[in-house]
């Protein structure tokens, strides 16, 4: 399928020929004992839309079984805190045609009791209403092509059904007074599938990474199982790979910057919640920055005991180190050394965290303004003034309308269940 005409021209278009990075994913036989987890795939299936409310998915995946999960958290009233503005048709679109340029051992213990109940098959889509309403602050995703498959696509529109970049348009903020920002699932707890925000495509949809042409899904390494927290990014932040950090000596990875969510609720993929930030990890992921900030969902019933980073080690004891246990480690069964991080692996507070961010929020001011150079990046966008990559709600339409068709989800390779296990250095 060609890519729409309308594509500012730094975007790669959404279905051609991607450039796959190398690297071999659960091929290593170092492992011999990997223990498999038990779990269903249920069925599933995309019907139509259903977009009678202010927020709605506009794609429907059957509810899997019931887990033994407790009910999510009843969410707030809708807030307009966050909510992306009224589109405006941009000049540069609109007119003489587009020229913009575009731990520990019990938490793992403790997920494995759970994760029979979710897997990756799990895509929660909420009941209409409220709910919704309050959890996503009014955006949507819609989804295209087949879960689970190189083309697959998560589109975002706002609480108009207007599509808009989750990268871009989704502020920094959902209360800057509060400093209460904003965030996108990428990764639900306790599921493998690299979901991401696709930077370098337009309108910058989640879709599964891809390693030498292979879907990828983070290994299993003992004792923990998939992510351990709701995993995703700040939007409005980048990583900048052309400025070097003050604090790690090392410059960024070119990304928005991540967040480890640690409240109770396990998060849909795709789904925006507002969270506070309690303090932040420097990994250094191959030679560059790669900040993991810890953050805890507004909506959680336990969120207002939480404030810094030490509610996080007296609350939740174990969890922070098992986050650096992971980061450090996960990337070992796919032939990677292990991370390492600044300061020595200790956790930054929430003062050097809450800066961090703005530090990368002014990065990324500069990228969307074009005052930086982003290479690859797509940074076309419906919402941000002043910005040269402004396009119309025309053009994003016909970027989602070139994708494929929203299809039933794959089903995941069974040895993504594996369990590895290796000596600790
Ligand atoms: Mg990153």
């Amino acid at each position: 399928m060609s890519p729409s005409p309308h594509f500012p021209s730094p975007c790669r278009p959404l279905w051609g020929a991607q450039p796959w990075q190398s690297g071999p994913h659960h091929s290593m036989p170092l492992w011999p004992h990997g223990a498999t987890l038990q779990r269903g795939h249920a069925p599933s299936r995309c019907s139509a839309m259903t977009d009678s409310t202010a927020h709605t998915v506009t794609h429907t995946r059957p509810m899997p079984a019931p887990s033994p999960r407790p009910a999510a958290p009843r969410h707030g009233s809708a807030q307009t805190q966050g909510r992306v503005t009224a589109l405006r048709s941009c000049a540069v679109c609109s007119g003489a045609g587009l020229k913009g340029r575009g731990a520990g051992l019990w938490a793992g213990l403790w997920a494995l009791l759970w994760a029979g109940g979710c897997g990756q098959r799990r895509l929660r889509i909420e009941p209409s209403g409220q709910r919704q309403r309050g959890a996503m602050a009014g955006y949507s995703v819609e989804e295209r092509a087949a879960p689970h498959s190189i083309e697959y696509r998560l589109f975002f529109k706002d609480a108009a059904g207007r599509y808009i970049s989750p990268f871009h348009d989704i502020p920094l903020y959902a209360d800057a007074g509060k400093n209460v920002f904003n965030m996108v699932v990428e990764v639900p707890r306790w599921t493998n599938a690299k979901m991401e925000i696709a930077t370098k495509d337009p309108l910058n949809p989640i879709k599964q990474d891809v390693k030498k042409g292979k879907l990828r899904y983070v290994a299993n390494v003992f004792p923990h199982k998939g992510y351990i927290w709701n995993y995703g990014a700040i939007p409005q932040t980048w990583e900048d790979p052309g400025h070097k950090d003050e604090n790690t000596g090392c410059c960024g990875d070119n990304d928005p910057i991540d967040v480890c969510e640690i409240g109770s609720k396990v998060c849909s993929r795709g789904e925006v919640i507002k969270v506070k930030v309690l303090g932040t990890l420097a990994m250094i992921d191959e030679g560059e920055t790669d900040w993991k900030i810890i953050a805890i969902n507004m909506e959680d019933p336990e969120a207002e005991n939480y404030n810094d980073i030490d509610d996080v080690r007296r609350m939740k004891p174990g969890y922070l180190e098992a986050t650096v246990d992971w980061f450090r480690r996960y990337k070992v069964p796919d032939g990677k050394p292990e991370n390492q991080f600044a300061f020595n692996g200790e956790f930054k507070d929430k003062d050097f965290a809450v800066n961090v961010i703005k530090s990368t929020h002014e990065h990324w001011k500069a990228l969307i303004a074009k005052k930086t150079d982003g290479g690859e990046i797509c940074c076309t966008n419906l919402t941000v003034s002043g910005s040269p990559f402004c396009c119309s709600q025309e053009c994003a339409k016909a970027t989602v309308d070139a994708a494929p068709p929203c299809k039933a989800a794959n089903p995941i390779p069974p040895e993504v269940d594996r369990w590895f296990y290796y000596q600790k250095n």
